[in-house]
Formats: C-alpha cells, structure tokens, sequence
C-alpha cells in the first residue's frame, strides 16, 4: 500500500518492487534526478520493503520496523552525510553529542575514514534482518581517494550488504562507480499526481499551487510548505492588489518587501508566478494554466485590463533582477521600480 503514498512516479515503483519481489534488485543502486526529487523518500521505501513483514511486496509504514527506518533508529539500514564523523566507527544512535559538546565541523566530502569505516562495519552480520542497507546521501561528494574506496567495497561486496547511492549530480560520480550500480531515475511529477500526494491537507487548488511552484519535486513542494510559502505568496497578492488600488501604495509595499533580504529571495519568485499568471490573464489564456490556481479570482482583478507586452517586459525585468540580486544595495528602490512597472502594466 504505501508505495502508493511515496512520491515518484508509479512507474518506478513498479519497477523497484517487481525487482525486490523477483530478486533482482541489485547489490548497489543509484537513485537520481533533479534537486528535491524525493531522492531520499524512495532509498527509505526500499529498505522498507524488504524489511516490513506486514505487507507483501510493499511496507506498511505503521510496524515497529517501518517506524524505526522512517525514524532513523532501526540498526541495519545505516544513512550516510558527508559531513559526520566516521573517525572512530559508525555508531547507530544519531546525533549522541551532548548538549553544548562542539559538534564536529562539517564536511562537504566523503573522507577515506568514512569508507574504511564502512569497509569494517559491513564485516560484521547484521543486528536484526538478513540485509545491511548503506544510504549514501549526496554520493556526489566524493573525492577519488574515497571512490577507490567505496569501489573496493563495491568490487568486493558482502552478501548480506546493499548500497543504495542518493544525488542530484549523477556526472560528478566516477563512471566505474556508477557502472556498478542499478540505476533509478527520478524525474518530477505531473503537477496532477505532486497535487493528490500534498492532499487532504490542502485544497485541491493550494495543493497545485504548491506543486507548480515546486516544479513537480516533491522534496522542493514539502520545503515550500514548511516554509508558509502560501502566506507569503497571500502578502505579495495583498499589496499588488492594493498597488491597483492606490499609487501611494507602491513606497509602502516596496519597503515592506524589501525589509530583509531573504524576503526578496522568496518574493521575487512569487512575483514572477503571479505576473506570468497575468499574462495569461492578458491574453485570455486557459485558467487551468494559472501557477496560481486558488487565486484565479484576485488575478483577473489584478490583470483584467492588463497590457501584456508592458506585462512581458515586466517579466523581464524580475527575472534580471532575480539573476542581479545581489547588485542591488537598495532593495526598497528595485522593488519600487518593479512596483511602479507593474502599475503601469495593470492599467493597460
Ligand atoms: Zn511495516
């Protein structure tokens, strides 16, 4: 059943649990595809499926089992990041250091220590099932001193060991490490199918906000909502919508966005979604292509009479300001100008 709720496209799962079920599912994988593209969600569904007794050929996600991988606990699969400690072993338990102790200083590259400890850790049987699952997070983050490593393990492999590579940077892995693995693809989700997976906890057309706004990855739309991205999308059509209303508005809501710097960072984007909107508005585009499916009402407010060549040029000037961000040493003035274009693009 849960394989269902994983995010990634039916077919992938199809095709990983007919490989479990078969036995065929290879000694090292690697899951790929772009930033936020659930690459971590799949590893973990696979280890549950060849843990979980509850479900044939699937997990349940709710057994003592399931709940012990999801919670990072359960002694056989073991998650690796490039910045712990593997010095002296892996230890199962996570995040141990005492409050106040100095954590170690994190690492941006798999070490040599990390796959000679790894070398040693799957010497031994493991704890509870008949497999040891080695997650490998950001796979990309290795040096040649510690792929020739892993390879050496790869080459050699336990029967009783799995390796399962995660990235978004498939080139930055050694072809002879890549070689040995099973490939699994991760591509982004139809809007459609992200929108069902973010669903009963938001309406039909907030969940395919978010999923637009998140271009089908569902890592990236799980950010976005942890991030209240639809209040702050609300503020930013709250003063357009006041913009319309009053010129004088245009100074206030240029400060209020300009406040802090990583409220630009968000707003531009949400920006350029909500003007793209106002270009099909403009040009009597299909609703069901609107970024902003649950405002449909407040964009034909917003655009109605809207010029669509001033809207594209206003399109243009968000996107050189997203790429220039940092050039601009007076946010309040760039939003202002963003602003007073915008007017001017509202009125036809
Ligand atoms: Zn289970």
């Amino acid at each position: 059943m849960p394989w269902d709720n994983v995010p990634c496209h039916p077919h992938v799962s199809k095709i990983i649990t007919r490989a479990i079920q078969r036995g065929h599912f290879g000694r090292t994988s690697l899951v790929f595809g772009p930033p936020g593209a659930g690459q971590g969600g799949v590893a973990l569904a696979i280890t549950m499926t060849f843990v979980c007794k509850k479900a044939e050929n699937d997990f349940c996600g709710t057994c003592p089992e399931c709940k012990r991988i999801q919670d990072g606990v359960y002694p056989d699969v073991i998650e690796m990041h490039p910045w712990e400690d593997w010095s002296k072993g892996k230890s199962n338990e996570k995040d141990k250091e005492a409050p106040g102790k100095r954590q170690p200083r994190k690492k941006k590259q798999y070490s040599v220590d990390h796959m000679r400890a790894v070398m040693e850790h799957a010497l031994h049987l493991p704890y509870e099932g008949d497999l040891k699952f080695y997650i490998i997070h950001d796979a990309h983050s290795m040096n040649v001193h510690s792929s020739n490593s892993l390879l050496k393990i790869l080459e050699e492999p336990h029967p009783h060991t799995r390796f399962i590579l995660l990235t978004d940077q498939a080139a930055g892995i050694l072809p002879t490490i890549r070689s040995r693995c099973w490939g699994i693809r991760l591509l982004p989700l139809e809007i459609s199918n992200l929108a069902r997976s973010l669903q009963p906890g938001l309406s039909e057309e907030k969940a395919a906000t978010i999923a637009r706004a998140a271009g089908g990855l569902p890592d990236q739309a799980s950010q976005l909502m942890e991030k209240d991205y639809l209040d702050r999308r609300d503020q930013v059509f709250d003063l357009l919508l006041e913009i319309k209303k009053r010129e004088s508005a245009v100074i206030e809501s240029a400060e209020s966005i300009a406040k802090h710097a990583n409220d630009l960072e968000e707003s531009l984007p949400i920006l350029l979604r909500i003007v793209r909107d106002g270009v099909v508005v403009a040009s009597q585009g299909d609703p069901s292509h609107y970024e902003n499916q649950d405002r449909k009402e407040d964009l034909s407010i917003l655009w109605k009479d809207a010029s669509m060549e001033k809207l594209i040029g206003s399109t243009k000037s968000i996107l050189a300001a997203l790429e220039d961000r940092e050039r601009f040493v007076n946010p309040s003035i760039l939003m202002m100008d963003l602003f007073l274009q915008l007017r001017e693009s509202m009125r036809g």
